[in-house]
């Protein structure tokens, strides 16, 4: 493709074009034209995507080892600061703050959660010890509970969807498939793509799917396909999300949502036959009474997940007008609010990211 200095017209000449509408083109999008800077966001419309097929729980201790990300009331805050701005100007909810039980599975367990409660960051998220049956509904919970704050839910397809009228309206989001075979640079730290010049360059923020093209495949993608259901039951939930190797979120009206699997082998985004079931007996498994579970949907995506469990942004160190944002992994609640601002402060500013968050971290750190 050759294009000539010039030919592209000013409606068309913007400083960022955006690959992908999940959760980080969205934030990053939304930062970017707060600043200022005139983007483009293409999405390929998948709806399969791992943003729209999650979760969205925000939890800030998560996992076997019941771990505290460095920063974490800083990009707690900075999530909920967002999802409360948005809230305003869209007039509508899409956070709901709640509190996550963590059943305990096991003695182990309960000395882990004893040995992080003694640290002060840890004992301001985590509440003490609670016996069993102090839940209103009747989970089962032998070994007892703890319950873990600052955390809730986020209904992501309708973040989604709100944001994309809002890129609408402003006439910057586009359906279309963004490939770095189909972009030229153009000499100035920009590329032309298909009519239109970036003159900033191009941010690949297309999930786990940009690791499968060859300017990013040398980074340590482990890409994880997930699954999760909703059920009808007879049991209205108790205002907590309940967590015990999995989680189950009480949606309201007895309907409650759980998941979720994790698969790195078979990665593709179709629901697998038999995983609804064994979905299924897990949701059932926390209660200790029958609930009646009908599955009314069941979901699969793939999670963005990296080694070092901290996301990707940044510039390509070879090519200058190409730059990265995902690495989201199973958190991109957590991260996404927080690794945007940071991007966008490199891209605009030039301000240095921080290691951790750094694509070239691996390189930096030697
Ligand atoms: C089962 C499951 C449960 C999860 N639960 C949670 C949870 O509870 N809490 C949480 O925080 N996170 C959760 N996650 C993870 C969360 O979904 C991700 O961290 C986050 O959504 C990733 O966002 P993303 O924008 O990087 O990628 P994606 O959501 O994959 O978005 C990429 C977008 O780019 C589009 N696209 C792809 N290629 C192109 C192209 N070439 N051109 C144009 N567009 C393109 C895609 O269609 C998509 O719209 C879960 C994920 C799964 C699968």
């Amino acid at each position: 493709m050759v294009f000539l200095g010039g030919m592209v017209s000013p409606e068309k000449t913007i400083d960022f074009l955006i690959a992908g509408q999940g959760l980080a083109g969205t934030f990053l999008a939304r930062d970017l034209l707060e600043r200022g800077k005139r983007v483009l966001v293409v999405d390929d419309a998948q709806r399969a995507s791992s943003s729209r097929v999650a979760a969205g729980l925000l939890n800030p201790i998560t996992g076997m080892r019941l771990r505290l990300a460095e920063g974490t009331p800083e990009l707690l805050q900075n999530s909920k600061a967002l999802f409360a701005r948005l809230e305003r100007e869209h007039g509508k909810r899409f956070f709901t703050p709640m509190p996550i039980r963590r059943v305990y599975d096991s003695a182990k367990e309960i000395a882990l959660k004893a040995q992080r409660y003694a640290g002060e960051e840890y004992a301001a998220l985590m509440s003490e010890d609670c016996p069993p049956d102090s839940t209103a509904v009747p989970v089962n919970d032998a070994l007892g509970s703890f319950v873990i704050g600052e955390g809730g839910w986020v209904d992501l397809p309708l973040l989604l969807d709100l944001e994309a009228d809002w890129l609408r309206r402003r006439g910057v989001l586009l359906e279309g498939v963004v490939h770095p075979g189909k972009m030229d640079p153009d000499g100035r730290g920009g590329i032309f793509w298909e009519g239109w010049q970036a003159r900033q360059g191009v941010v690949f923020c297309n999930g786990y799917k940009a690791g499968l093209y060859q300017c990013w495949d040398w980074l340590p993608w482990q890409p994880a396909k997930g699954e999760i259901i909703d059920c009808q039951t007879s049991l209205p939930g108790a205002g907590e999300i309940l967590n015990r190797g999995g989680w189950a979120i009480p949606l309201g009206g007895g309907r409650w949502r759980c998941g979720s699997t994790w698969e790195w082998k078979l990665i593709n985004s179709r629901p697998t036959p038999g995983v609804e079931a064994e979905l299924q007996a897990r949701l059932e498994g926390f209660f200790k009474v029958p609930i009646a579970a009908k599955v009314v949907e069941h979901r699969a995506g793939v999670r963005p997940c990296v080694r070092g469990s901290h996301p990707f942004c940044g510039t390509h160190p070879k090519f200058p007008w190409m730059h990265l944002f995902s690495g989201l992994g199973p958190k991109g609640t957590f991260w996404g609010p927080t690794c945007a601002q940071l991007l966008a402060d490199w891209l605009c500013e030039g301000k240095p990211l921080p290691l951790r968050f750094d694509l070239r971290r691996e390189t930096l750190a030697r």
